[in-house]
């Protein structure tokens, strides 16, 4: 079969799917490969009815995200009881006498939430639902196997020998991307030798919508993320080693580690079922460029940060944003994947990606150290930082991923 499109999107992630469904409400012609397992869609939506059932993988979302995904009426057709909003976020330090401690709150902030904790069933089960009622949007299934360009339109071959012609190519297939490499766009590429541990828990007292994050120098990183009900997600970031021995513990002894941790502020902690953690290996990606002729990349396959500031993914919508309005507001003699668009496009980007590398690799860089005089310095940084309310506001407009004067939404 053949298919002529404006625009060829590789990858059914949600960076994928999101950028698929705006690019054709923006009116383009669109196709989106996937590759061809079986529906996950039947599966999560029984586990979203399940109360009992919390996803291991869940996203703080920041307010670009939350805006891209509002405006493709993605963000109301999700399960708002499933949805928790951050309201403050609570950082400590390794510091011995307790004194680096960074805190932020919506209030200051003068926004409704900092963030909104989502499991990733919820957004794709959402995404889903939206792309089978998009018009101008195909959903082919198949593995992209050839990738042709040539000056004008660029040709892809599946592996059940389907052909799209498209005007332009986007890579949002994920860290390992195939386009990428395809494109002849290079990368380079860091393990952090450590693992993401991730596992829900029920709590005895409320978490009062607060984020907790604690830096534990050679322990790693643990963030307890607030999710609906009495219940917090954890992302412990910790070197192999020390992942695979939180792995092999009881849900008990990991449960009795957070609340030592955390000062029994939660109370008794239970792990939810399945009460088995899971792990996620860490690496750095950073790709040489973010387009080539015919090609742009977006999400992981243009960018992957350490998850220690929960920015991946809303980089990666943030990346479509960017897509949309270069593609849209292009000069109407030229098509969307003509050169000075995707130039535009990867202009752009360029700055916040760097930011976010060097932020979340030098953060944790700066937290791993086990030298006394860094230890030292890291935690009078952050008991500075939270007496200096204008540094303060800076760093959060970053994180929320918009200018903090104009969101005064909940
Ligand atoms: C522990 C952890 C916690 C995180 N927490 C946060 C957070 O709180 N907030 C946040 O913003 N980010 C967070 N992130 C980052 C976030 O998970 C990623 O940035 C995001 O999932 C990337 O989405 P994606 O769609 O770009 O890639 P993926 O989710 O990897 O999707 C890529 C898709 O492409 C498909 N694919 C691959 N190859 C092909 C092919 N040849 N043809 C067709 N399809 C193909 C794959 O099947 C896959 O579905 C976290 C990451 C980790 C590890």
């Amino acid at each position: 079969m053949k298919t002529s499109c404006d625009i060829c999107v590789i990858g059914n992630g949600a960076i994928g799917k999101a950028c698929a469904l705006a690019l054709a409400q923006a009116g383009l012609e669109v196709v989106l490969v996937a590759p061809a397992l079986p529906s996950e869609a039947s599966g999560s939506a029984k586990a979203l009815s399940d109360t009992n059932h919390w996803d291991h993988r869940v996203y703080a979302l920041n307010h670009v995200a939350r805006a891209l995904l509002a405006s493709l009426k993605v963000w109301d057709a999700m399960d708002a009881a499933r949805i928790a909003p951050v309201d403050a976020m609570a950082v400590q330090g390794d510091a011995p006498d307790q004194s680096g401690v960074l805190n932020f709150d919506a209030y200051g902030a003068r926004v409704g939430a900092l963030a909104w904790i989502v499991e990733d069933s919820n957004l794709n089960h959402a995404l889903d639902a939206a792309l089978r009622f998009a018009s101008g949007l195909k959903i082919l299934h198949g593995a992209a196997k050839q990738l042709e360009r040539s000056t004008d339109v660029a040709q892809i071959t599946l592996d059940n020998g389907d052909l799209i012609s498209s005007k332009l190519v986007l890579g949002a297939d994920g860290a390992h991307s195939w386009v990428r490499t395809q494109a002849d766009i290079g990368m380079d590429y860091r393990s952090y030798h450590q693992q993401a541990v991730v596992a829900n828990f029920e709590s005895e007292h409320p978490h009062h919508g607060v984020a907790s994050q604690w830096f534990l120098g050679a322990e790693g990183i643990v963030a307890l993320l607030p999710l609906p009900g009495h219940r917090v997600s954890l992302v412990w970031s910790a070197p192999d080693a020390s992942a695979n021995a939180l792995l092999s513990e009881s849900p008990d002894k990991l449960a009795q580690r957070l609340m030592d941790l955390s000062g029994q502020k939660l109370g008794q902690l239970h792990m939810l079922p399945p009460a088995s953690p899971k792990s996620i290996p860490l690496r750095l990606i950073r790709s040489h460029a973010l387009t080539a002729d015919r090609v742009a990349l977006l999400g992981d396959a243009a960018h992957v940060v350490h998850p220690l500031a929960g920015q991946g993914m809303n980089l990666g919508f943030a990346d479509i944003q960017a897509l949309l309005d270069a593609v849209v507001q292009r000069d109407q003699r030229s098509d969307c994947g003509d050169a000075r668009t995707l130039v535009r496009y990867a202009r752009t980007r360029k700055e916040e990606i760097l930011l976010m590398h060097i932020a979340t690799d030098g953060l944790q860089r700066l937290f791993a150290s086990e030298l006394p005089p860094v230890k030292l310095l890291r935690n009078a940084g952050m008991g500075l930082v939270n007496k200096l309310p204008f540094l303060k506001r800076r760093l959060m407009t970053h994180a929320l991923g918009s200018s903090l004067s104009t969101h005064t939404d909940s």
